[in-house]
This record gives C-alpha cells, sequence and structure tokens, in this order.
C-alpha cells in the first residue's frame, strides 16, 4: 500500500505544522477498511493474479522506482501500495508466492517482522505519523486485493486522516506523489550495516 501527500510530503492533515482541514467531528464511526481502498471499483485489479501475472511477484523483477519497491530484504521486501488508505501506506511481503500467513518459512517470518518495523521506524523518521494500523488480510473475503500473494499493511495514522483520504484516493496526481514518497522513503531506510533490527 503506498502514499503521496497533496503538500509535497511535509504536512499532513493533523500533524504539526501540516494544513489541517477545516471541519467539525461529525460523530461518524471510524473503521479500519484498508482493503476497500486497495482496488478503487475494481477496475485495475488482475483478473489472473497467480504465478507469473502475480503483481507482487512481478515488482521486484522491476526497477525500484517503476515499480514502487522501496526496500530489499534477504526472504522478503518493501512496496508503497498503488492505492493508499494514507500517504506513506506500505506493504511487507514475501519475495515467494504463497497466500497463507502459516505457510512462510521461519527466515521470511522473521524479515518481514524486522522489515516490518524498520518501516515504522523510517515512516517516523520521514513523516512523524501518531500512529499506525498494521495487518495482515487473508482471503479474499478477508478483504486481500491479492489473496494469493501474503502481504503486511503498515498504514501511518494522523489525527484526522480519514476526513482527506477520499480527497487524495481520487487524484490524478496520485502517481507522481507516489514516486516522490518513495524516494524519500528509500533515501531514509537504513543500509543493511546500519539497520539495527539486523544484528
Ligand atoms: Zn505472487
Amino acid at each position: 500500500m503506498a502514499a503521496g501527500e497533496p503538500d509535497g510530503g511535509t504536512g499532513h492533515p493533523g500533524a504539526p505544522g501540516g494544513g489541517a482541514y477545516p471541519g467539525e467531528p461529525d460523530g461518524f464511526e471510524r473503521l479500519w477498511t484498508p482493503h476497500r481502498m486497495v482496488y478503487i471499483g475494481g477496475q485495475d485489479k488482475p483478473a489472473d493474479d497467480t504465478g507469473p501475472r502475480c503483481p507482487f511477484c512481478r515488482a521486484p523483477t522491476q526497477k525500484d522506482a517503476e515499480s514502487l519497491v522501496v526496500a530489499r530484504g534477504t526472504h522478503a521486501y518493501v512496496i508503497l501500495n498503488l492505492y493508499p488508505y494514507n500517504p506513506g501506506h506500505l506493504m511487507v511481503l514475501p519475495y515467494r508466492h504463497v497466500a497463507g500467513y502459516t505457510e512462510l518459512t521461519p527466515e521470511e517470518t522473521v524479515e518481514v517482522a524486522q522489515l516490518t518495523q524498520t518501516a515504522i521506524r523510517v515512516l517516523t523518521a520521514v513523516s512523524a505519523p501518531h500512529g499506525f494500523n498494521l495487518g495482515m488480510n487473508q482471503g479474499a473475503v478477508a478483504g486481500a486485493g491479492i489473496a494469493a500473494h501474503l502481504h503486511q499493511h503498515v498504514v501511518p495514522r494522523w489525527g484526522g486522516d480519514a476526513n482527506f483520504l477520499p480527497i487524495i484516493g481520487r487524484t490524478k496526481a496520485l502517481p507522481e506523489l507516489l514516486g516522490d514518497t518513495r524516494a524519500r522513503l528509500a533515501a531514509a531506510w537504513p543500509a543493511p550495516a546500519d539497520d539495527l533490527t539486523r544484528g
């Protein structure tokens, strides 16, 4: 999952110094429903997400800037969500095409966890979110956009962010903003030797 900011990245609604949108609490409950943003209208969802046609298998074979890959590990990698729930919405996933969390090897399990921790550290350093949502949707019934290839969402959250998502989610400028976001996060990502999570 992934993100771009309408202001170039330094400000977020509700963030210190950010341009908060005016408004009053509306009393609606906010639901955690990132899967609804994964494929807006379903128009871009691949008809066949198995094997060679899986976008999560294909992404690592492309250049990082083209596929929005932020960081690569040995067994897993980090990619920006093309349909972000929030700016900086990342996904951590194994290179291997497996659907279930229990199918991960011990090495994959550890690296997915370590990359998730690093993702939180990098996002905190770059954009100072107020909180995070972490999670995996296993199976289409649970909301997974690409159910065949396991992926863990890392979604930064800011106070009031639910109010502006529908706005940025439909802007034509989003692809460029995503590229900017990817470059910023990749630049902030620690080199393996500097990454304390790798010992
Ligand atoms: Zn795959």
